[in-house]
């Protein structure tokens, strides 16, 4: 699905897929956010072809967090993908947050990372990202802000009247309040969350983060 020029999004669909939001942002190299769990990843490579695009062109991967419904499908691209991840996740998903993918009979991707994701400026061919660490729904989680279309990509942290849970290993209460703070002050025109709903419209994103941080916290 087309959300505008050279941005896609293959939602989420339901609780019995479990995936998440995976976007793609064609460019010289084509990205990927997100790819979601493993089994479930054909449903990208479908939606992709549907727009004209092909997955196997994809040449950089990144994760928001270490999440298996966000991560798990790393390991189906080459080596030749460079993938990227922050370096406190990267460490979340070799200890607490393993459990989460044995507890569904899985193990984190054993793929290499080439890039350890930092806060700050993060570009890729002619698109300069923002990295803003946001902890609290996994420790080393991240949102990436596309300011030049003040566009936000949200992960677990922020979605449409909601935030991550905090209560899975590593998730931490007031470190997530913080970080949805710390995000309510950026300039946003779309919030892209890592479920459910996309919003768009400064206006209706304001509001969505004066809601959850007067009744969630
Ligand atoms: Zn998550």
């Amino acid at each position: 699905m087309k959300l505008f020029e050279d941005f896609y999004i293959y939602p989420w669909m339901s609780f019995e897929e479990n995936n998440c939001n995976t976007i793609f942002i064609d460019g010289n190299p084509p990205v990927i956010i997100d790819p979601g769990h493993r089994h479930l990843f054909n449903h990208v490579i479908e939606g992709m072809a549907k727009d004209g695009k092909i997955a196997e062109n994809i040449k950089v991967v990144i994760v928001t967090h270490g999440h298996p419904d966000h991560i798990e499908a790393c390991e189906l691209f080459g080596q030749d993908v460079v993938k990227a991840i922050s370096f406190e996740e990267y460490k979340y998903i070799r200890g607490d947050g393993r459990e989460l993918f044995l507890a569904s009979g899985s193990e984190p991707p054993k793929n290499d990372w080439k890039i350890f994701l930092k806060e700050g400026n993060l570009k890729i061919g002619d698109k300069t990202f923002k990295i803003i660490n946001t902890p609290g729904h996994s420790p080393g989680s991240i949102c990436l802000y596309w300011e030049e279309r003040r566009l936000l990509i949200s992960g677990d942290t922020v979605f449409y009247m909601g935030v991550g849970r905090f209560d899975l290993p590593g998730g931490e209460e007031e470190r997530l309040k913080q970080s949805v703070k710390k995000l309510a002050k950026l300039d946003i025109e779309y919030l892209v969350p890592g479920h459910g709903e996309i919003l768009a419209g400064s206006r209706v994103i304001k509001k969505n983060f004066q809601v959850i941080l007067d009744e969630f916290f």
